[in-house]
């Protein structure tokens, strides 16, 4: 068995609902079981221009899973689940109903063209480090060291709901 981090974000559509119905498939998913919930919190989208405040919020929380899938066969999953809300793959960093991200799986690195990990924006996104923060206070990333550090030094904005 592995822990994996798995962060969640969803901008357009009941986001609320969307969310709780993403963990619950994730929970009920065969060989995975939910560990931790974070708290949710609201974020400004991020383009890849910057920060955009004319898009819609985001909200944004964490999960623990113990899970035993493979690293890719997780990310597959999440992929399937992402389909079944409509997200919408238009545009790079667009809007969506739902994303899933992969952050941690036991500090395992790799990189490879489907999977890169652990997630390579998320040593520096307060939307993914204060949620992980919540419920695994003494978690590291590799590679970066203890998440309170990168969340301190975060400076994208956040606010917990
Ligand atoms: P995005 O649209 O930003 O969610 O990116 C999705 C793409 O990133 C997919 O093609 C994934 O295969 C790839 N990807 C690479 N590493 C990860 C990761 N750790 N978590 C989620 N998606 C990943």
């Amino acid at each position: 068995m592995t822990r994996a981090v798995i962060a969640f974000g969803a901008n357009l559509g009941d986001r609320e609902a969307t969310i709780a119905a993403a963990v619950r498939e994730i929970a009920e998913a065969t060989g995975v079981a939910l560990v931790a919930v974070s708290p949710v919190y609201e974020s400004a989208a991020v383009k890849d221009s910057g920060v955009d405040d004319d898009a819609p919020r985001y909200l944004n929380g964490v999960i623990v899973v113990e899970t035993a899938l493979a690293p890719h066969a997780l990310l597959e999953l999440l992929q399937r689940i992402e389909l079944e809300h409509g997200r919408e793959r238009t545009e790079h960093w667009g809007d969506r109903t739902l994303d899933l991200d992969l952050i941690d799986v036991d500090g395992i690195v790799l990189d490879d063209e489907r999977l890169v990990l652990p997630h390579p924006r998320a040593s520096q996104r307060a939307f993914v480090l204060a949620p992980w923060l919540d419920i695994d206070p003494d978690a590291e990333l590799a590679g970066h060291g203890p998440i309170a550090a990168l969340r301190a030094a975060a400076t994208d904005e956040v606010v917990r709901r």
